[in-house]
């Protein structure tokens, strides 16, 4: 990791913000398991920056890009990228309801004008002509294990650019499982890259795939499908 600091003074306000509402929404919607403050950041701050300084995403950022989060959660990793990187437009897409009512919180108090959010599951979503192969970057974290992971996100990526899928340590075992899957999608595994989260709290693996060329239109299956039968 480059020895710059990651945030800014300014951007570490609005991490202080997003903090705080995490932990009072918190206590009504389910969000986070970790709340001691320096464990937030660590785990889901610092981490959801994980990728900064990978060339796919500095590209895709230099040309203001347009970068989705497929099942965002509270908001990671898309919610510190967003504050991190103002210059790139981010969609954040969840399924559940209550967990986009906290985003709204968080986009309105932070005032991000780079983030959009939109309620839906991605199996639906991708093929959508709005989201239809039109992000340079497309990013998810803790969603489902790669062969599922892969035909919910290869159908909002735009041909010849790329998705991030953010993993453990224990990655190669899902890898060797997503052959077919990625074949199907039109995807190839471009790298695999080891990352470490500061105070020894964690390794951590970034998938870093590339989507050759568009998806057939009967992919992603319909919801459920691809969690239940992966390829
Ligand atoms: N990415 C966040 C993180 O790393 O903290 C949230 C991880 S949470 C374990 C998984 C999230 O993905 C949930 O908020 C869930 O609603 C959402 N999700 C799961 N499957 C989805 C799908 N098919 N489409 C949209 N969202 C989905």
């Amino acid at each position: 990791m480059a020895d710059r600091p990651v945030w800014t003074e300014a951007e570490e306000g609005l991490f202080e913000k997003y903090y705080q509402l995490l932990l009072e929404w918190n206590e009504r919607v389910n969000l986070t398991a970790i709340v001691e403050r320096q464990e937030v950041y660590v785990k889901h701050f610092y981490d959801s920056l994980l990728i900064r300084d990978l060339p796919e995403w500095r590209a895709a950022v230099a040309r203001q890009g347009r970068v989705a989060d497929v099942g965002t959660g509270a908001g990671f990793p898309g919610i510190p990228l967003a504050i991190a990187f103002p210059g790139a437009r981010f969609v954040l897409m969840d399924s559940l309801q209550k967990r986009l009512r906290f985003l709204q919180a968080v986009v309105d108090t932070l005032r991000l004008a780079n983030v959009e959010l939109v309620h839906g599951r991605a199996e639906d979503l991708a093929h959508q002509p709005a989201f239809r192969h039109q992000f340079d970057v497309v990013l998810a974290r803790a969603v489902a294990k790669l062969p599922t992971l892969v035909e919910l996100l290869a159908g909002f990526v735009k041909p010849g650019q790329f998705a991030f899928a953010y993993k453990g340590p224990e990655v190669e075992a899902e890898i060797a499982g997503a052959w077919r899957a990625l074949a199907a999608m039109r995807m190839k595994l471009v790298r695999v890259d080891a990352l470490e989260l500061p105070k020894g709290m964690g390794s951590r693996r970034v998938v870093v795939l590339r989507q050759l060329a568009p998806v057939s239109n009967e992919y992603p299956r319909r919801a459920g499908l691809p969690q239940r039968q992966p390829l």
